[in-house]
């Protein structure tokens, strides 16, 4: 079983605890780690050496600090499958998804690189004789990351590399169901050999949050997760003189028009809807089919949902895990069940599986719930598994107004052939990520990721120069040299 230890002022460190979650692989059931949940002390020790490499690493050039980057950004691509095998093993994923996710990690890894040029200041000269006005962007201090267990390798790097090229120091608590990616990715840090205390592991579960929302030396806050959660460290760090921003849940529909190309629609759909076994934040969870693109893609959907291959993610040819553990499994079961008594039928039902060779694993299979009511709970509820609900409108209008009724506004896609419909949805939709033709619209890394609405509180963003403008901040500076001063040189 692998030991989870902390990484504090470049020391791996046992927690004081007798309290440890239990890490299961979601495909075999086994008990892989055991995560030690808090203490309190071991945020403050953490805090503690972040605030003492502060000065240092603030001074270290900024040219100079990148320099760390690159070599982390090497070796994060030199064992990508060794981290891609934990992920599998922690999350469930298959191995290409884990893969992937390691990508997206890196290339955040490599925006940051650019830290010289980002972070540049501005001046204005002579802004009245012998005045001058400057911006500088200073780091911002010591920041943490709360992360989910969806994306163990990549969602933390949607921060990290941005807070420590700008000179803040750090700590990153991974979700206590995926502890063991970090552990393989903390490894790399320390041998890039960044100086002590200026990035930090911390493991734990609500006490730990907590003390990261209460300490006084931290100074801004990142969190990934669900909706709940999000709201509460939203409204606790700023309590607390924060600076915040919280990424929560969401119900993503795609819209089909009749113009699509179907054959392309019902792909990428369903690889949105049951990728990652559904755990995705940009997973799509509703299919809303306008006019006559009802049937075909009806028909086709279910035809995709049924032929997916589920199982293991390291045994090849495996299209879906499983989901991340056996309450999840329950969760998602009961949900499915909800919608059969709010009377939606099930013509491809996941609920039950069990695969030859793992039956201690959590899997569902690609589900259907067909003619889900707007307003149900189906529809209002992030289901966060492998479960796509198809609903039917007469135009886009009825489409874009009926996904603008709803709570979260993570993303929204749209297939159609025509450019004017695509543009009134680009402009109509509300939400902060939009697909045209696309399943996933996952923001690259040199662009801003968050959603809208109930899937996003703060202001900036994670990635690129929202990432950069979150990790600094700004100071105003007005000179005045007088002319005759001069003179005297
Ligand atoms: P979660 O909210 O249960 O946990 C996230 C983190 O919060 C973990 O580190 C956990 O330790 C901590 N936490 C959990 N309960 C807490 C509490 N009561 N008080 C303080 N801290 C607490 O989320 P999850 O289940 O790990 O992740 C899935 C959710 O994340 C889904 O809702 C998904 O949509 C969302 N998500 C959103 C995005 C996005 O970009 N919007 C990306 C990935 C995942």
């Amino acid at each position: 079983m692998q030991k989870i230890l902390n990484y504090i002022n470049g020391e791996w460190l046992d927690s004081p605890t007798t309290e440890y979650f239990e890490v299961i692989n979601p495909a075999t059931g086994e008990i892989i780690a055991r995560t030690p949940l808090g203490p309190a002390s071991v945020i403050e020790a953490a805090a503690r050496a972040a605030n003492e490499a502060l000065p240092g690493w603030r001074r270290t050039p900024v040219q100079e600090r990148v320099q760390y980057l690159f070599k982390l950004r090497d070796l994060m691509k030199a064992n990508a499958d060794e981290i891609a095998q934990a992920i599998v093993n922690e999350a469930g994923k298959t191995f290409e998804e884990a893969k992937a996710e390691m990508v997206r990690a890196y290339e955040n890894v490599e925006v940051a690189c650019g830290m010289p040029m980002l972070m540049k200041g501005e001046i204005s000269e002579d802004i009245a004789p012998g005045i001058d006005e400057i911006m500088l962007r200073q780091p911002v201090g010591v920041c943490a990351t709360i992360a989910p267990f969806n994306f163990p390798g990549m969602i933390p790097f949607w921060y990290l590399p941005y807070a420590l090229a700008a000179g803040n120091t750090y700590l990153v608590k991974p979700s206590e169901r995926v502890p063991v990616t970090m552990q393989i990715i903390f490894r790399l840090i320390e041998q890039v050999g960044f100086p002590k205390g200026v990035v930090n592991l911390v493991n734990g579960g609500k006490e730990s949050v907590d003390a990261i929302l209460e300490h006084p030396v931290i100074r801004a806050v990142t969190f990934v997760g669900s909706t709940s959660v999000a709201k509460y460290i939203y409204s606790t760090a700023a309590a607390h003189g924060k600076r915040v921003q919280a990424q929560g849940g969401a119900k993503n529909p795609v819209i089909i028009l009749p113009d699509a190309d179907m054959e392309m629609a019902v792909k990428i759909t369903a690889d949105s809807a049951f990728g990652c076994a559904g755990q995705r934040c940009l997973a799509t969870s509703l299919a809303i089919t306008v006019g006559e693109a009802r049937n075909e893609f009806n028909e086709a959907i279910c035809d995709a949902a049924a032929s997916r291959t589920v199982g293991y993610g390291l045994e090849a040819g495996i299209q879906m895990g499983a989901v991340i553990n056996q309450a999840s499994k329950t969760r998602i079961e009961q949900l499915i069940g909800v919608g059969a008594s709010e009377g939606v039928s099930i013509p491809v039902d996941g609920r039950g599986t069990v695969i030859k060779g793992y039956e201690k694993g959590s899997f569902v299979r690609p589900t259907i719930l067909m003619d889900v009511q707007p307003g149900s709970e189906t529809w209002q509820t992030e289901i966060f598994g492998p479960v796509l609900g198809v609903m039917h409108v007469n135009s886009i209008e009825d489409a874009i107004a009926l996904t603008n009724s709803h709570r979260y506004g993570n993303q929204a896609s749209l297939f159609t052939s025509s450019g004017a419909a695509a543009r009134k949805f680009r402009y109509e939709a509300e939400a902060g990520n939009i697909g045209i033709n696309i399943g996933v619209a996952a923001p690259m890394a040199f662009f801003p990721f968050s959603g809208w609405k109930e899937s996003f509180f703060g202001d900036m963003h994670g990635q690129g120069m929202d990432a950069v403008e979150f990790f600094t901040q700004k100071k105003v500076v007005v000179e005045r040299w007088p002319k005759e001063w001069s003179r005297k040189f």
